[in-house]
């Protein structure tokens, strides 16, 4: 019986290397993430064409009361590409328009959401994802995939060494990909992957 053990990895261990459908040419392109646990965590896209970090995005906020009639002034706007320097707002209760210094808050910005696995940095659709019945399966990379199937195709599954206090990828896995009667189907699955 062939056995695996768990080697306490987390899923951020295999984030060096992803593989993603390029948003220009939706060719295979490579997202690669630097220090992905820090604040320093930078990533940088590798195509055709190529991304460094992110792009900047900033949250506007305004709180205020009106300078006329004293009334409770309230904005907020998400996604705003530049800051400004004053706003034209009207007040809801006096009808006067006054400028306003709102507050800028910037945040780094990946692409939105395309209801597919992602990268956990720009947001971009997995290369190597597949449906099976209702589930997906996906791997950041050949790494990935490789440690998957063999904890997957093992008889024997040994837990994590000692001293690994924390939920390991493996152990945060779907019940379905764990379960013997799922295995062959997810094997397949996994070879499927790595010809993708
Ligand atoms: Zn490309
Ligand atoms: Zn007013």
């Amino acid at each position: 019986m062939n056995r695996f053990q768990d080697q306490g990895y987390k899923l951020y261990h295999f984030e060096d290397e992803i593989f993603v459908a390029c948003p220009n040419c939706e060719e295979r392109a490579v997202v690669n993430i630097e220090n992905p646990r820090l604040e320093t965590r930078h990533g940088t896209l590798n195509c055709s064409f190529s991304l460094d970090g992110r792009e900047l995005r900033y949250r506007m906020e305004l709180k205020c009361n009106c300078p006329d009639c004293g009334a409770r002034i309230e904005r907020h706007l998400d996604n705003v590409k530049e800051r400004q320097e004053e706003i034209a707002v009207r007040c809801d209760e006096c009808e006067n328009t006054q400028s306003y210094k709102p507050r800028f808050i910037s945040y780094e910005c990946g692409y939105p959401d395309s209801g597919l696995p992602s990268d956990p940095y720009y947001n971009l659709p997995l290369w190597m994802h597949l449906e099976l019945k209702d589930n997906v399966l996906w791997a950041y990379n050949y790494r990935h995939l490789d440690y998957l199937k063999s904890y997957v195709s093992a008889g024997l599954r040994e837990r994590k060494p000692h001293g690994v206090y924390w939920m390991t990828m493996l152990e945060r896995l779907p019940d379905w990909m764990k379960s013997a009667k799922n295995r062959e189907a997810v094997l397949k699955g996994f070879d499927k992957l790595l010809r993708i």
